[in-house]
């Protein structure tokens, strides 16, 4: 067993590389880390980036659909 940071892309099997970025949150004080792990298999990560933009764009479209029947805004904890 190697317990060294490397992650296998679940998709295909291949190698992944971390990258962590740090995004704002709606508190200054508190920004988010968030870890990616990017497949080296360039045509898997391009497909996992589209999926994930997509599920991003519908996020948005619900949020936004949501903001018109609930115009105050709640803070959002995500685990
Ligand atoms: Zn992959």
């Amino acid at each position: 067993m190697n317990d060294n940071n490397e992650h296998i892309c679940i998709r295909c099997g291949s190698p992944t590389i971390s990258s962590t970025t740090i995004r704002q949150s709606a508190n200054p004080l508190y920004p988010i880390t968030v870890t990616q792990y990017r497949c080296t298999n360039e045509a898997c990560q391009k497909a996992a980036d589209n999926k994930q933009a997509e599920l991003l764009k519908q996020r948005l479209e619900r949020e936004e659909k949501s903001k018109k029947y609930h115009p105050i805004k709640k803070p959002e904890i995500n685990p």
